[in-house]
């Protein structure tokens, strides 16, 4: 198991996400859906162009179940996956995508305002949970990988074993407090609503699934 420090501009970020006084948290779940949907947007124009690829459209969807026990938030999808270089790459530094700047690094409003405004990306997980795990298989690899971290500290990768190629990211939803809620987040109503209003243009299916307690 690797155990790695997040890079300075990656930590900046996610402590911004931990300590997060933004109201809107709930965009987290947008995030992990356009990721998802991305991903599978990868691997099907990767199937339309490599005739060695068999699939059916019916393949590619998007599952999110609660397990409101172990108060576990799963997103998972059938798209292109990661290689242990690419988790490296993409969970362990900030998105290249150049759609968040710590210009005002002190400016809280200024944060805020950026994370209404654009993409804040992944990280945004840490904003309801305590812990993410990323368990992944990429297009065309035979080992899995499982990345993990509670936050500030770092994270780790591991082998591991998974069947099917795909991501599943899980979030351990954070105990709500006196000043926030949230359990909302483990609320099959709550979750349904918010693919509404921030998914619904998604073109794959999203699937839920409820654990029962
Ligand atoms: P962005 O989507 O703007 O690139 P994110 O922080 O949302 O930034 O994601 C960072 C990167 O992590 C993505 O570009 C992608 O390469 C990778 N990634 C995130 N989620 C997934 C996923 N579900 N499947 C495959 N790759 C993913
Ligand atoms: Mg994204």
């Amino acid at each position: 198991m690797e155990k790695r420090e997040f890079k300075a501009e990656s930590k900046r970020l996610l402590d911004l996400m931990i300590n997060s006084i933004y109201t809107n948290k709930e965009i987290f779940l947008r995030e992990l859906i356009s990721n998802a949907s991305d991903a599978i947007d990868k691997y099907y124009y990767k199937a339309l162009t490599d005739s060695d690829i068999n699939f059916n459209k019916e393949d590619f969807f998007i599952n999110i179940s609660i397990d409101k026990e172990n108060r576990e938030l799963t997103i998972k999808d059938t798209g292109i996956g990661m290689t242990r270089e690419e988790l490296e790459d993409n969970l362990g530094i900030i998105a290249r995508s150049g759609s968040f700047n710590f210009k005002n690094e002190n400016d809280k409003k200024e944060d805020i305002d950026i994370i209404g405004q654009f993409g804040v990306g992944f990280y945004s997980a840490f904003m309801v949970s305590d812990s993410v795990k990323v368990k992944t298989k990429a297009l065309g690899e035979n080992e899995a990988f499982l990345w993990k971290s509670s936050g500030a500290e770092g994270y780790t990768i591991e082998s591991t074993t998974k069947e099917k190629i795909g991501t599943e990211i899980v979030l351990k939803i954070k105990e709500s407090t006196e000043d926030e809620d949230y359990d909302e987040f483990l609320d099959e109503y709550t979750i349904k609503a918010l693919i509404k209003r921030y998914s619904d243009f998604i073109r794959y299916p999203i699937k839920m699934m409820i654990t029962k307690q």
